[in-house]
């Protein structure tokens, strides 16, 4: 069927109660529409995403905005000037016209503007905001291709529009505007640098905080089959399993690794955090293919798309 096609028939599918997958620049989304609570309660069946971890909303025009959020700060005016369409969500008040089931009963709701062509004509046709998490199943690894969601989904979603690899490959940068102060809730595809740059300082909230805002930030979440440990540099590569894969930013020297290191996956050439970031989780699918014990994973710099690389690193190392 050809892509147009596709597009009006999920988007039918949309408007009927249906639960569709389909790209978006950071990862493949599992949606529904955004009013349809029996539809959204589909995706947390699907998924089996507990109730309390809230569902961002999709839309395809900055008018839908003040159609769903109560109030709009200036600094959140700012930031979505700048970053949409693009994978930034603003957390603001919500309206009562959100269905608490999105929301997992939290007072604000979380909303983004995709950059992606596909995404934006089905959420035009379909005609209302759609709650779409990421279309994997609760906890393990965010798909970056069609295959990815059929090979965990294919049977329980209505469609899955393939549109190809995702092209900046991790989740949306979240910050919340529902204190005063704006408060990082995720690191993502948006540059926190960047984002400072345009309103100042963004709170970051520690791990205790952070589960106030945000119920859903788990620690344990992006697992792979095997364990994903962390380490500083290749002296930590452990000994003990017969079969190590070694995930690094930038190709290393093997000469030095031990015998156990059976496979090594680089995520960019030239140490590129963003090529970096986009390669991340076909990466840790991959060392998970190959049937390794554990994964050793070194750090990457913590700036720019290296803080969402590192914030992912560290939750798959909590399984
Ligand atoms: P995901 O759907 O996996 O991309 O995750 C969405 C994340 O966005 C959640 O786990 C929360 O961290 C955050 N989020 C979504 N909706 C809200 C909300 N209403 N209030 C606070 N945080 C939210
Ligand atoms: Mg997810």
């Amino acid at each position: 069927m050809e892509l147009t096609e596709q597009i009006q028939k999920c988007a039918k599918l949309l408007r009927g109660g249906g639960v569709v997958a389909f790209p978006t620049e950071t990862v493949y989304g599992l949606g529904s529409s955004a009013f349809n609570e029996q539809a959204v309660a589909r995706i947390f069946e699907i998924k089996r995403r507990p109730y309390f971890d809230p569902l961002i909303l999709h839309i395809a025009h900055s008018g839908w905005l003040d159609e769903l959020a109560l109030d709009v700060p200036v600094s959140a005016r700012k930031l979505i000037r700048e970053f949409w369409p693009g994978p930034l969500t603003v957390v603001l008040p919500k309206k009562p016209v959100v269905p608490d089931i999105v929301t997992s009963g939290l007072p604000g709701v979380a909303l983004r503007m995709p950059l992606n062509e596909i995404a934006i004509k089905l959420i035009d046709s379909a005609g209302m905001p759609l709650a779409a998490p990421s279309a994997n199943l609760f906890g393990s690894v965010s798909p970056t291709t069609a295959d990815h969601v059929a090979d965990q989904l294919g049977a329980s979603v209505d469609m899955i529009i393939d549109g190809g690899p995702c092209a900046v490959g991790i989740e949306s940068t979240v910050v919340s505007f529902m204190t005063g102060t704006p408060a990082l809730l995720r690191p993502g595809g948006t540059e926190l640098e960047k984002i400072e740059s345009i309103i100042g300082k963004v709170m970051i909230p520690n791990r205790a905080e952070l589960v106030n805002h945000s119920p859903g930030r788990s620690e344990q979440h992006y697992a792979t089959a095997a364990p994903l440990l962390q380490i500083n540099d290749i002296n930590e590569i452990p000994t003990a399993e017969s079969k190590v894969g070694l995930l690094s930013l930038v190709p290393l020297d093997s000469s030095g690794f031990p015998p156990n290191v059976k496979v090594t996956e680089y995520l960019s050439e030239d140490g590129n955090l963003r090529e970096a970031a986009c390669n991340l989780f076909a990466a840790m699918r991959r060392l998970d293919a190959f049937g390794v014990d554990i994964i050793a994973a070194l750090p990457v710099p913590n700036m720019g798309l290296g803080m969402a690389i590192n914030d992912r690193l560290y939750r798959a190392s909590k399984k």
